[in-house]
């Protein structure tokens, strides 16, 4: 099994697993690169995933489709330009000889999925479209801060050697915020060291580790207390509001929002 970020856009990934000569899409807001490369490799595509409705993740949709005939599957509650297989949390499927688990990431759009591989043969893969990112998380457009937060804490709990498929290349930008919030987290120094490298030799710093994302992350560390005092700081929150976590939570979020 082989996981490759084709670059689209300015700063999207669309994930493309492979397996033998078959191959599934994530995302595909773009339908060209990924026919390039099916041809380059002499791939089949079987499958189209989708996690959310916006265009750059649904653009290529059905031009992939009616060139391949791959079978579409999508959120049950978002549009999905193109037949598509809806799927909602719970469900489970096999594609490429592996299992697909679907759980519901409301908050960035109302019907947000994400896509699980639990047994992938090095380790678990999460395709988590705009839900979580690298050193970030996506903006709250459609759902309400709680739900986001739950939808994290979800995606938190999965095996720390979850390989995360994020669907854009904001981790640079994303760090520069998390050391706002916390400039005392060495790890998260180090980990800022390394992408900083890895983007400077022209590579993705994708797939993130969900191990690593846990310790540098400050969206997934709401409850830690650096995090808590520094968000408390900056929106100077009640002490009332401070043991809240969704108002810790969403104060985090406008934070990253106006930051600069
Ligand atoms: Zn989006
Ligand atoms: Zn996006």
């Amino acid at each position: 099994m082989k996981l490759i970020a084709l670059p689209a856009f300015s700063d999207n990934y669309l994930w493309l697993w492979q397996q033998d000569q078959q191959a599934v899409v994530v995302d595909p807001g773009d339908a060209a690169p990924v026919l390039q490369t099916l041809a380059q490799h002499g791939l089949t595509l079987v499958a189209i995933l989708v996690t959310h409705h916006h265009a750059d993740h649904t653009g290529g949709v059905r031009a992939l489709h009616d060139a391949t005939g791959a079978q579409v599957f999508g959120p049950a509650r978002e549009e999905v330009p193109a037949p598509f297989t809806p799927v909602m949390h719970g469900d489970s499927f096999t594609l490429l000889g592996q299992a697909i688990q679907v759980l519901d990431v409301p908050g960035h759009t109302a019907g947000h999925v994400a896509y699980v591989l639990p047994q992938a043969p090095q380790s678990p893969v999460l395709f988590c479209g705009d839900t979580l990112f690298s050193g970030g998380c996506g903006r709250i457009f459609e759902g309400s801060p709680k739900q986001m937060l739950a939808s994290l804490d979800l995606l938190a709990s999965l095996p720390s050697d979850t390989q995360v498929c994020c669907a854009h290349e904001y981790t640079l930008s994303n760090l520069r915020f998390a050391l706002a919030v916390e400039p005392s987290n060495i790890d998260l120094q180090t980990y800022t060291v390394q992408c900083q490298q890895r983007r400077a030799e022209g590579l993705p710093t994708l797939p993130a580790q969900l191990g690593t994302e846990l310790q540098i992350n400050p969206f997934l560390r709401a409850r830690h207390p650096d995090v808590r005092h520094a968000v408390a700081q900056h929106a100077g929150l009640s002490a009332l509001e401070q043991t809240d976590d969704v108002a810790v939570f969403a104060a985090l979020r406008e934070w990253k929002n106006d930051f600069k």
